[in-house]
């Protein structure tokens, strides 16, 4: 039996945004197009609304996506460090006090890592996200 298209791409990274990779709720989860389907001047592509070009994403990573590429999607978080210490003084603070310590690391979406496991750990990630979903009461 064929599982319906929503349900595939659900399933596409163990049930997990393909970005941040948290585990989506299944009542409140978007369908990102890795390539956008339309660009800020207006232009439309429409070839690209197929499901190899469909990524299960959580809301917060669908809306700040908007209609960048992966590429500016990727520079545009890479950023965000920055632009909180230069807006948010009381981020500067707690930094000051030790509060909070940041750390350098390049922006590794989670469809990248996921691309990057070997089948049998896709497996226990897919099981433990299984488990999770068990536990807090969703119908599978
Ligand atoms: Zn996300």
């Amino acid at each position: 039996m064929m599982l319906p298209k929503r349900e595939v791409i659900y399933q596409k990274y163990g049930g997990r945004c393909a970005y941040c990779g948290c585990v989506l709720d299944k009542k409140n989860w978007h369908i990102d197009h890795l390539e956008p389907l339309r660009r800020g001047d207006g232009d439309q592509y429409k070839h690209r609304d197929v499901i190899t070009n469909m990524m299960p994403s959580c809301p917060s990573c669908n809306h700040y996506k908007s209609t960048w590429t992966i590429e500016e999607f990727r520079r545009e978080i890479q950023l965000m460090p920055s632009r909180i210490n230069k807006k948010n003084p009381t981020y500067k603070m707690a930094k000051r006090y030790g509060l909070i310590r940041e750390e350098v690391n390049k922006v590794e979406f989670y469809f990248e890592y996921y691309n990057s496991c070997p089948p049998l750990v896709k497996a226990y990630i897919n099981d433990t996200v299984l488990e999770h979903l068990k536990e807090h009461g969703a119908r599978l």
